[in-house]
């Protein structure tokens, strides 16, 4: 007889949980994951999917506009919510069902509730017991929002997808990546979206040459983007939500959406019955095998901070159980990460940027290129493409890139597995360009910038 239930119980149906667990079984393991809200986590429910599936829409009225310039009337286009939120909710019930037969076809039981740890081989699910020899902790997230007077009134991403009422009046506070990309569907799909950022320049983080540029860039799309300042209270009013900003002004909108950042969600998980410890942050703090201090408890994804991207939380998953139940040692390698913000037009960035690429590198050298993308010489539409390149003088290695313009998202995707093999500037002046792209710029930027 097996000395526990299982050998792993893995807390948490998102994206780190559901393949670690399918990993882990797929080794042998015997596994159960418990969910208490829904399969597929943060990314398929109220997170990557539906996201990108709402700014698929919130294209459309750009592209109606674009087409007129080639040729095409495409007359009034009416914009029906429900049938963006319901033809939505089908899908991701679609994909609930597929994550639920994925684990079911690799035999990992899936236990309906929230769980907790009772101590270090133990979690308790609905009243019942589990005893296993391993527990991954892969509760992802939940969004946070600060204390002030009203706001009980305020929404986050995970009521906006699905309101009753499509928001003709949208306040967003917050400059971070849900803050920007929600900005931008909304404004697509044709309300009206008043963008607050507490500081003097939003998307920290970010190069900054990409957060200037997209401070150019977003307004002109017809987002009223504000810098340094923030709401001091929300009350409800005859006509909509009262909104009175930090420098006494107001607005009226008919929701207000705080995208503030997210926090660990471990309300409730029973983290003080074991030894796990957290990080001055806040996150679940673990090595470089994601094991806690409490030897037999381990954690992925959002939980444990760093970059809260799916596919890092993908990766994690999968090494922690390449590790623990395949015999394969196997850690991330979180150099050069691509990521993609979502607005119009996209943020795509890969490596260092200017100012991290100085403190570490010492003399840089820096290719930038700003023009109107070729579609608008006739769409009529004022847009540009920004994009950057950074190289390490000393080697010649190309540690940087930054694009704002169509699919820099997915042109990214290419350049990323670049830098990871280490393409120097030769290479991508060496490397034949795709015409006409807006892509082939990064293989024909020649002269470096110089600040004159
Ligand atoms: P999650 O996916 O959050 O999964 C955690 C799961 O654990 C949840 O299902 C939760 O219900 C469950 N859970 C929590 N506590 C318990 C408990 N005690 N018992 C049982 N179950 C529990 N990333 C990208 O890479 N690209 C994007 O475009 C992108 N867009 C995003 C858009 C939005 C609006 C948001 C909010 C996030 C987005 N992200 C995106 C981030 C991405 O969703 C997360 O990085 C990813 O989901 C993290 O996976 P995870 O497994 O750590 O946690
Ligand atoms: P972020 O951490 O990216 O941004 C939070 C924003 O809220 C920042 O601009 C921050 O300002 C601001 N803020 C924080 N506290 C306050 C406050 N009290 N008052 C006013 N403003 C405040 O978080 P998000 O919620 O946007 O997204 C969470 C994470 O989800 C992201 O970091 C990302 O990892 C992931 N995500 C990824 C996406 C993608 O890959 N495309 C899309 C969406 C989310 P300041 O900068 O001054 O601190």
């Amino acid at each position: 007889m097996a000395e526990f239930d299982y050998d792993l119980f893995v807390i948490g149906a998102g994206s780190g949980g559901v393949r670690a667990a399918r990993m882990a079984a797929g080794f042998g393991a015997r596994v159960a994951v418990a969910e208490d809200r829904y399969m597929g986590g943060t990314c398929v429910n109220v997170g990557c999917v539906p996201k990108k599936l709402y700014v698929y829409a919130s294209e459309f009225g750009k592209a109606f506009q674009d087409a007129r310039g080639f040729g095409w009337d495409s007359g009034p286009t009416p914009f029906d919510w429900a049938t963006l939120r319901d033809n939505k909710k089908t899908e991701i019930s679609r994909l609930n069902a597929i994550y639920r037969n994925l684990l079911g076809g690799v035999d990992v039981d899936i236990i309906d509730g929230r769980a907790g740890i009772v101590d270090a081989h133990t979690v308790i699910v609905s009243g019942q017991h589990y005893s296993a020899g391993k527990i991954l902790i892969a509760t992802g997230g939940w969004p946070h929002i600060p204390d002030f007077p009203g706001s009980e009134y305020a929404v986050t991403s995970n009521e906006i997808f699905d309101l009753e009422q499509f928001p003709q009046r949208l306040v967003i506070v917050g400059g971070g990546y849900i803050a920007v990309e929600f900005a931008g569907i909304f404004n697509g799909l044709g309300a009206q979206v008043t963008q607050l950022y507490r500081g003097p320049l939003f998307l920290r983080g970010f190069d900054e040459d990409i957060r200037t540029h997209a401070a150019q860039e977003i307004p002109k799309t017809g987002v009223d983007l504000r810098f340094d300042i923030n709401v001091a209270s929300i009350q409800p009013g005859s006509h909509g939500l009262q909104i009175t900003l930090t420098n006494g002004d107001s607005l009226e909108a008919d929701t207000v959406l705080y995208a503030t950042g997210r926090k660990p969600n471990l309300q409730g998980l029973g983290l003080e019955n074991v030894n796990a410890r957290l990080t001055p942050a806040g996150m679940v703090e673990v090595d470089e095998h994601f094991r806690t201090a409490e030897p037999s408890v381990f954690a992925v994804g959002d939980v444990i901070g760093g970059m809260e991207l799916t596919p890092v939380a993908l990766a994690e998953g999968m090494a922690f159980a390449r590790e623990q139940f395949g015999n394969a040692e196997q850690q991330v390698d979180y150099d050069f990460i691509p990521t993609a913000v979502f607005c119009q037009p996209n943020i795509g960035t890969v490596g260092f940027t200017e100012q991290q690429a100085r403190d570490k590198f010492g003399d840089i050298r820096l290719y930038k290129s700003s023009f109107k993308p070729m579609k608008h010489t006739i769409s009529g539409r004022d847009e540009k493409t920004f994009m950057k390149l950074i190289v390490d003088d000393a080697s010649d290695r190309v540690v940087g890139v930054h694009m704002m313009g169509p699919d820099a998202g997915e042109i990214m995707q290419g350049i990323a597995i670049a830098l990871r093999a280490g393409a120097t500037k030769a290479i991508f002046d060496s490397t034949i360009g795709i015409h006409p792209t807006a892509a082939e710029e990064f293989v024909t930027m020649r002269e470096p910038w110089t600040a004159d």
